[in-house]
């Protein structure tokens, strides 16, 4: 299987190379060329495997420059031992029909963990097979992928990895983990601005062939950890394979097939479940849930994507994005894979912010994905009203899943079985959580309010969280968002 940019239909390159470059040298995200598929049989075959062995079988299909031995090892590396009862993305039922898939088991307490875990692998692979000295891994990060990318790569062999947060956009626990990071590798900054402009500031510094040229005289090459590298994406469709297996096992009708609810920021999440449904999942609907920052929910319901508008900070900041950079991949797969058509889209949105689809492009939007949005004051009232029902404790991504889905039935009356991701721990976001679950014992110390949510819900905290305790950072690094290419420099002392 080869790899083509959404920008350049004349790109063809390997899985290694893919991954390992990150970003197509014009710019564009790298794409496979057709969407392999699995039958029915493969699918039962698969649903007898452990998570280990359903990832094997997935990324086979896409990783076909990869040997058995070499796709044995990352799998092995990455989820054997890491994960809380070796169990990456347990499907738990929360009412008839509707599953909650927790992805939040791994070291960072975030989805990015069942990516971030593998990336490391699959990348120092890639760079071995394609003959690459040192990779640097530069991430922009709404607060989960910057933790869950240092864990992953710290001292890991032959990379280096700078991490760039927004100094008033992540949770106080995020900017904790981060800020304490170990590693002889890693080196963390925030930056003066939001995600939007960590993220097009990592962006320039890829894109730019004067640092590139740098990099390759010290023996070094940019590559990234985000969800444009797609590296990130293709461990993400394992677990939606692996959800349906759950649910074949479970023996649910899904005569109708089922729904995917989640919570959106980047799109990536989403999107893999896009190539699931492509792969034959049964998926029925894809439902997209947004905060307050609604770009995704207006572009879905009319066509319109629209940046220029008020940025919100919201209690659940991963999400809090305007520019979602995998929608790129969407649009071209929506376009008959149209690298021409894609290119004139993203080129408006980088001079307008904003681009328009119409036609039967639109109306296959329509009929793949539905979508909605909800505040801050809907996020913790669902916090609170679904931990009272079914004593199930959700954080506050989550729950913006769960009541966009609560909406999408009132409004459809669509009774088909449900998966919603589940992608934090509620304790990432403790203060919040605890103020939808118990205002009066919010106050100023995250870890009083943690024992204060333990005790008040009787849900445990995961360990990684409770070990934070006391830790002392180890970074306390701000900078402007045009002196992110001086930072990254400095650190590599070129
Ligand atoms: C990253 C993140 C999201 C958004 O996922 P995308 O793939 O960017 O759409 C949602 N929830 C949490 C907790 C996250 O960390």
């Amino acid at each position: 299987m080869l790899y083509t940019s959404t920008r350049d239909a004349s790109i063809k390159v390997s899985s290694a190379t893919a991954i390992s470059q990150g970003i197509s040298n014009e710019g564009g995200l790298f794409v496979p060329e057709s969407i392999p598929s699995l039958c029915e049989a493969d699918f039962e075959r698969i649903a007898a495997l452990d998570y280990i062995g359903r990832a094997k079988e997935v990324l086979k299909l896409y990783l076909t420059d990869f040997t058995e031995d070499e796709l044995e090892y990352c799998v092995n590396g990455a989820y054997n031992g890491t994960f809380d009862n070796n169990c990456p993305a347990p499907l738990k039922k929360l009412d008839n029909g509707e599953y909650i898939l927790e992805l939040w088991h791994g070291p960072t307490c975030a989805f990015k963990d069942l990516a971030l875990q593998l990336l490391p692998f699959l990348l120092t692979t890639s760079a071995k097979k394609v003959g690459k000295g040192r990779t640097v891994i530069l991430v922009a990060t709404s607060g989960d992928t910057g933790k869950a990318a240092l864990e992953g790569f710290a001292d890991v062999e032959n990379t280096d990895i700078v991490v760039f947060y927004p100094n008033n956009g992540v949770s106080p626990m995020q900017k904790l983990q981060m800020d304490t990071q170990k590693g002889n590798n890693v080196f963390v900054c925030s930056i003066n601005g939001n995600f939007d402009d960590a993220q097009s500031g990592v962006k320039r510094i890829f894109t730019d062939n004067s640092i590139k040229a740098l990099l390759k005289e010290n023996g070094m090459e940019f590559s990234s950890a985000n969800s444009i590298n797609w590296g990130r994406l293709v461990p993400q469709i394992v677990y939606y394979v692996s959800a349906y297996c759950d649910l074949l096992k479970n023996g649910e009708d899904l005569t109708n097939g089922f729904n995917v609810v989640v919570p959106t920021g980047n799109f990536g999440n989403i999107l893999a479940a896009y190539y699931a449904k492509y792969m034959g999942v049964p998926i029925n609907k894809l439902i997209c849930a947004s905060n307050s920052n609604n770009v995704l929910t207006d572009f879905i319901k009319t066509g319109k994507y629209d940046r220029n508008r008020e940025f919100f900070t919201t209690a659940s900041p991963s999400m809090d994005i305007l520019i979602s950079s995998n929608l790129e991949r969407m649009l071209y797969h929506l376009g008959n894979n149209d690298a021409k058509g894609t290119a004139k889209l993203q080129k408006s949105l980088a001079q307008t912010g904003e681009f328009s689809i119409e036609g039967e492009m639109l109306e296959q939007l329509q009929s793949l994905y539905s979508a909605g949005c909800c505040d801050d004051t809907n996020t913790l009232e669902t916090i609170k009203d679904k931990f009272n029902k079914y004593n199930y404790l959700l954080d506050t991504h989550t729950a913006v899943a769960v009541k966009v889905y609560d909406d999408y039935v009132k409004a459809s009356a669509d009774r088909t079985p449900t998966v919603i991701a589940s992608t934090a721990s509620p304790y990432k976001f403790s203060a919040s959580v605890l103020k939808a679950i118990d205002n009066s014992k919010c106050c100023s110390d995250e870890f009083e309010m943690l024992e204060s949510l333990m005790s008040v819900t009787g849900v445990d905290a995961p360990a990684p969280i409770k070990a934070l305790k006391g830790a002392t950072p180890r970074f306390n690094n701000i900078c402007e968002k045009d002196e992110m290419i001086d930072v990254v420099l400095k650190f590599l002392k070129i």
